[in-house]
């Protein structure tokens, strides 16, 4: 079983931000930004590449939520996906990270 999975099912302990009853936000334990938060399905899902159109349709709504919730909307906010090894996907359970809470450097 994945280690987002084992979070899922309570097995390791997270920091939870939002929770439905398809979707979980949770703290980064390793911050890259002053808020760094992870968006997952309760579903496991490899990655954004097999990842079906309308669960990104929902995942989309309960994002924005996440990004209210930790008053990101006004200064605005980074949605980054990795996918795969070339792009550094370590975890492999879908999931966004929500970076925020100060200027971020650029990278594109
Ligand atoms: P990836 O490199 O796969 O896009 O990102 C995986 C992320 O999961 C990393 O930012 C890493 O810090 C985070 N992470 C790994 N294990 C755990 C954990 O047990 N708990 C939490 N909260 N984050 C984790
Ligand atoms: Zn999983």
């Amino acid at each position: 079983m994945c280690i987002f999975c084992k979070i899922l099912k309570g097995e390791i302990p997270n920091k939870t931000i939002l929770e439905d009853e398809n979707f979980l936000a949770f703290e980064d334990i390793n911050p890259q930004a002053k808020i760094h938060i992870l968006i997952i399905p309760k579903i496991h899902i490899d990655s954004f590449d097999v990842m079906a159109p309308k669960i990104m349709g929902e995942m989309t709504s309960f994002i924005q939520k996440v990004a209210s919730i930790v008053d990101v909307k006004n200064d605005g906010y980074r949605l980054i996906t990795n996918i795969g090894n070339n792009g550094g996907q370590e975890v492999k359970h879908i999931h966004f990270h929500l970076l925020g809470g100060e200027k971020l450097g650029t990278i594109l």
